[in-house]
């Protein structure tokens, strides 16, 4: 678009481009900061992706090729065929897709991103006005490792890819990671003609892609949370350095805001699973390892009935929500429960594990739709203290996070990790539909503990059964 030009040297469509990007920052900390509340996270959402809306619609109209002209009609409709083709397939996947599924679209929308950065990253090496060659690089390698390591972790999650555990992997992957360094300083050294660059340039997209396979794979227990917040702040820096190669300070802002917000994740989670970071970049951790033998003891199982007696004389009742209450969806039928259970004068609260489910903050997500008040929230390490207090604790759908083999069996592959101490409570019930394993695989000795009772089935029928019973009582 043709716009008038100040006696800066500097055209009004500059300055409204300029301007829309600053205002885009503006609405993508708008977005951020809802978002850190389940409450105003939709809300959040609609702000960033409103900020992201405005910078194309700008960047589509007055943006000008080094040429100086504005875009190409040819390039406007391929670009425009693009989003609309985009647009459909996300919001039909985003329509339909079951809540259940959520984390493994998140790993794919992941990927996408990583991918996208790292074509951009390929297509710029050989461009002659591309003079930042090392974020370049950087660019490619980071957004392909977002990518192959996504697609792995998203296979992870949906239970098509297992853990592949060799005590070599850590040792192949620093061998790797060296491959990509020298890699990246040979082809900086610049002493190839640019054929041979070009070449070169493909052997290290292969060996990133490699990397990013090779450094998921092995990574079991119950350690994907940290990778998955890893590849997320991977992502958002390659996008970064694509704003980079290209001077364009919405990606530049956009990436640097996604790739912050995962970084400070990972350390979250990190922290909630008390590992290093440099464990996880090297990979070959979590995996192998199955635990010790022990004797299985006996299962006790306790029926509706002398479960809703046992929680209605309590006087203080603690839920712990895992990754069952979302497959069985049984969030409002506990949240009802959990009132019922407070008309009777009983104090009841939500235990929440950082990594229980399958993505960060999935089970403050999941009560909040069900309007549980996010006052009765509590996060482990307040709860932890108040267990041995704890007339009964009702674990539904968890199983890993309240596994005592992480506190005291050292060969075990959750051996360290926090958990929820429901085993010191006075009583425990746990709602599962059997005695399958949680995502670690591993038994879980808590299921045979004298304190605790079994109440087998589907979270919602036995949590629907419960209500029904205090009702009752
Ligand atoms: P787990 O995956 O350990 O266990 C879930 C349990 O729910 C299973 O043992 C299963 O037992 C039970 N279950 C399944 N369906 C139902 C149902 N319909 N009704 C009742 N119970 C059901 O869950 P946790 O939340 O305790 O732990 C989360 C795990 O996932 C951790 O290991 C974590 O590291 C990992 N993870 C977390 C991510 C995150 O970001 N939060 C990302 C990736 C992995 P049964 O079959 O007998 O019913």
């Amino acid at each position: 678009m043709d716009t008038a030009v100040s006696n800066l040297g500097v055209t009004t469509g500059e300055v409204i481009l300029e301007f829309s990007y600053l205002l885009a920052a503006v609405f993508f900390v708008i977005g951020l900061k809802l978002l850190s509340h389940p409450q105003t996270a939709r809300r959040g959402n609609m702000w960033a992706a409103a900020g992201m809306l405005l910078a194309m619609i700008t960047t589509l109209i007055f943006h000008k090729s080094e040429a100086g002209g504005g875009i190409q009609m040819v390039n406007l409709i391929i670009i425009l065929v693009a989003i609309a083709t985009g647009t459909v397939l996300g919001s039909v996947i985003a329509r339909r897709i079951q809540m259940t599924a959520m984390p493994q679209l998140v790993s794919i929308f992941n990927a996408t991103g990583g991918a996208a950065s790292a074509l951009v990253a390929l297509i710029e090496f050989s461009n002659p006005d591309n003079e930042s060659t090392l974020v370049t690089l950087l660019g490619l390698v980071i957004g392909s490792i977002a990518f192959s390591g996504s697609m792995i972790a998203y296979g992870k999650l949906d239970g098509k890819v297992g853990d592949v555990f060799a005590g070599f992997m850590k040792y192949l992957n620093l061998f790797i990671l060296l491959v990509v360094v020298l890699f990246i300083i040979y082809i900086m050294a610049g002493n190839t003609p640019m054929e041979t660059q070009q070449v070169l340039v493909y052997v290290l997209l292969a060996v990133a892609l490699v990397y990013g396979v090779t450094f998921v794979l092995p990574i079991g227990g119950a350690d994907m949370p940290v990778v998955i917040s890893l590849l997320n702040s991977f992502t958002g820096i390659a996008a970064a350095m694509a704003g980079f190669i290209y001077q364009n300070q919405a990606m530049i802002l956009g990436g640097i805001f996604v790739g912050s917000a995962g970084t400070i994740l990972t350390v979250l989670m990190c922290k909630a699973m008390n590992r290093s970071l440099l464990n996880v970049i090297i990979g070959s951790f979590g995996g192998g390892g199955a635990g010790v033998d022990r004797e299985q003891g006996i299962v006790k199982e306790i029926t509706a009935s002398d479960a809703a007696v046992l929680l209605s004389y309590s006087s203080k009742v603690v839920i712990v929500p895992g990754y069952g209450l979302a497959v069985a969806q049984a969030q409002h039928v506990c949240n009802d429960m959990a009132k019922l259970l407070e008309n009777e004068g009983v104090e009841v609260k939500f235990a929440i594990h950082p990594v229980a489910g399958r993505m960060p903050g999935h089970m403050n997500v999941l009560l909040a739709e069900a309007e549980v008040p996010y006052e009765k929230l509590v996060e482990m390490d307040d709860i932890n203290p108040d267990m041995p207090n704890t007339d009964v604790v009702l674990v539904i759908g968890a199983n890993d996070v309240v596994n005592p083999a992480a506190l005291d069996d050292p060969s075990s592959p959750i051996y360290g990790m926090p958990i929820i101490k429901v085993h010191e409570a006075k009583n425990v019930v746990v709602m599962k539909r059997g005695m399958g394993k949680g995502y670690a695989a591993i038994e879980n000795f808590l299921f045979f503990a004298d304190n605790t009772r079994m109440f087998f089935g589907s979270a919602k029928d036995s949590l629907q059964k419960l209500v029904n019973e205090i009702k009752n009582l």
